[in-house]
């Protein structure tokens, strides 16, 4: 346990799917005046450098947050002599199309924390959260690592969020229900583990399961990565279940950058793995407002960070 560090992986392709999602779901639960409680089970360091040396060894931002910044290649309008024009490709390539107005307020927000541009400061989910909430709003962050728990308290000391944020070095499976129902009875939970350890699937169902009979009309927002593992693939068929039987809607999307295959350099003759080719988000009890929002931005995530022609999406929602 506590190997996992969100620092390696933060802008990456599974981020940009998260933080998306929960943007777009933040910004309509933040319609309604009444107060909004947040609780991240999972919360990570809270800021990440693009730049430092965790993101740079991975290199994982830039098939992600960063590879959406960069402006898209033009083709030139004239070919240069001697070489004849591009053929011309069946579908319009995504940077002519305008860009999806989930992807843009997503970008939009990853500017205010980087305001010369780029993406030098990557915002985790805690504080994606705080920037949107509003002073009469609340949010309970809980994380376990020593290391990551620390920064996190010295993160959010920073802001002058007041009582407003709370920072526990608690199991988010294992405490985090005591928030629920929260006073003014309107809740998005954020459920991001890591997986390191595959109980990690069994308690994320147990959280839910819990969580919905304390707190029937929250709305709940689960990560989960997309690997060749049975309870990876299980997870989101079980929390459909979950919600059916509940009677509660569901919204289930993925993203898929690249293939899943494990392929020898011909080389070299090593093994290379293809590290997370995808992920997805589960929600119940979404905004209405999320598919359509998503609708539009899955088909341009997935063609902007395709990584080769296995790059796909899905959407579906019942309920
Ligand atoms: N939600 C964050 C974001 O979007 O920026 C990323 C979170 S990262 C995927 C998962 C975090 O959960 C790690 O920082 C890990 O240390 C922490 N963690 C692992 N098990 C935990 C537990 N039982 N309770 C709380 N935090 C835990």
């Amino acid at each position: 346990m506590f190997s996992y560090r969100h620092a390696f992986h933060a802008g990456n392709h599974a981020d940009v799917l998260k933080h998306t999602v929960l943007i777009a779901t933040l910004d309509h639960l933040l319609e309604k005046e009444a107060a909004l409680t947040v609780v991240d089970t999972h919360a990570g360091a809270g800021l990440y450098r693009l730049d430092g040396d965790y993101a740079g060894t991975s290199g994982e931002a830039a098939e992600g947050v960063l590879r959406l910044l960069a402006e898209p290649e033009k083709a030139p309008d004239t070919p240069a002599p001697g070489t004849k024009p591009a053929a011309k490709k069946t579908a319009a390539p995504a940077a002519e199309k305008p860009l999806a107005e989930a992807i843009a307020r997503y970008l939009s927000v990853i500017h205010d924390f980087n305001p010369k541009g780029g993406a030098r400061v990557y915002p985790g989910s805690p504080f994606i959260v705080q920037h949107l909430l509003r002073d009469h709003d609340k949010l309970k962050l809980f994380e376990l690592h020593p290391t990551d728990a620390r920064t996190l308290d010295a993160n959010i000391a920073q802001l002058e969020a007041g009582r407003r944020i709370a920072v526990l070095r608690e199991d988010g499976f294992g405490s985090a229900t005591k928030f629920l129902p929260p006073p003014s009875r309107r809740a998005l939970v954020l459920m991001d583990p890591s997986y390191e350890m595959k109980t990690d699937y069994g308690r994320v169902l147990d959280f839910a399961a819990e969580a919905l009979k304390r707190f029937a009309t929250g709305t709940y927002a689960v990560w989960y990565p997309i690997i060749p593992r049975p309870e990876a693939h299980d997870l989101p068929r079980r929390l459909k279940t979950l919600a059916t039987k509940a009677g509660k809607s569901w919204l289930h999307a993925t993203l898929t950058i690249k293939s899943s295959k494990i392929t020898k350099d011909a080389a070299s003759g090593e093994t290379q793995r293809p590290g997370l080719p995808a992920s997805g988000m589960f929600l119940i009890n979404p905004p209405y407002t999320l598919k359509p929002l998503l609708a539009e931005a899955l088909p341009q995530l997935a063609e902007r960070l395709a990584q080769d022609r296995n790059a796909s999406y899905s959407l579906e929602s019942g309920g």
